[in-house]
């Protein structure tokens, strides 16, 4: 994502809500990204008052720069690691380099871990739901690209990516009224067609083996 698609996002989301609570900046992986520095200090001088707390979703396999490290100790953002190193012990000792560098500089830091599920996205129906979802799932969070909301990144990772053949639009922050938007969020209408053949908070039980990286 440029920097200039990053500020449009971020804008398009506060011209509809007046708050956040968790922003969580993923990937792909964000410490990929040469901007991630200058986004970060952007986002904390134009709307850093009005979000409780800012994310950065890692891997822990690329070690930060000096000016994304100068750009998290100033911002006070947290760099969220996701610990993969018990299933793939090869990335242990770039986990703790990233870990340290993290506590040398005197970064926020945490440290999580997602199993790799199935959502079951290729099955027919599940008869999961939205409601369901949100109620038992610690992961489901919206996600905002360019002018729309989606209800879930799942949903839109599966259309988009894996192509199973559903269709996930969002709904546009810019044209959109406050009802249509609101509806589409809270899945008022018993959730989305996605969501009748996905296993969702379920999807838990069903673990899959993570990729791996061989060179
Ligand atoms: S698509 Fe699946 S993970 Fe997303 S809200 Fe619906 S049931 Fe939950």
């Amino acid at each position: 994502m440029s920097i200039e698609d990053f500020k449009a996002t971020v804008e398009h989301a506060f011209s509809r809500f007046r708050m956040m609570n968790e922003l969580h900046i993923i990937g792909g992986e964000p410490l990929l990204n040469d901007k991630l520095p200058d986004m970060l200090e952007w986002l904390h001088d134009s709307f850093g008052a009005y979000i409780n707390q800012v994310i950065i979703v890692t891997n822990a396999t690329i070690l930060p720069s000096g000016r994304l490290m100068n750009a998290l100790r100033e911002t006070r953002f947290t760099l969220l690691l996701s610990d993969y190193t018990r299933e793939i012990p090869e990335l242990t000792n770039r986990f703790n380099q990233v870990i340290g560098l993290a506590k040398e500089n005197h970064i926020p830091y945490g440290v999580t871990f997602h199993p790799f599920v199935d959502y079951g996205y290729d099955l027919e129906e599940h008869g999961s739901s939205f409601r369901s979802c949100v109620q038992k799932s610690p992961y489901l969070c919206h996600e905002i690209r360019g002018d729309k909301i989606f209800y879930c990144t799942q949903a839109r990772i599966n259309n988009e990516i894996r192509g199973y053949g559903y269709k996930e639009d969002g709904i546009s922050l810019v044209t959109s009224t406050d009802e249509e938007l609101e509806s589409y969020i809270h899945g008022a209408l018993f959730g989305h067609e996605t969501c009748k053949r996905c296993r969702g908070a379920d999807a838990i039980k069903y673990s899959c083996p993570m990729g791996r990286q061989m060179k």
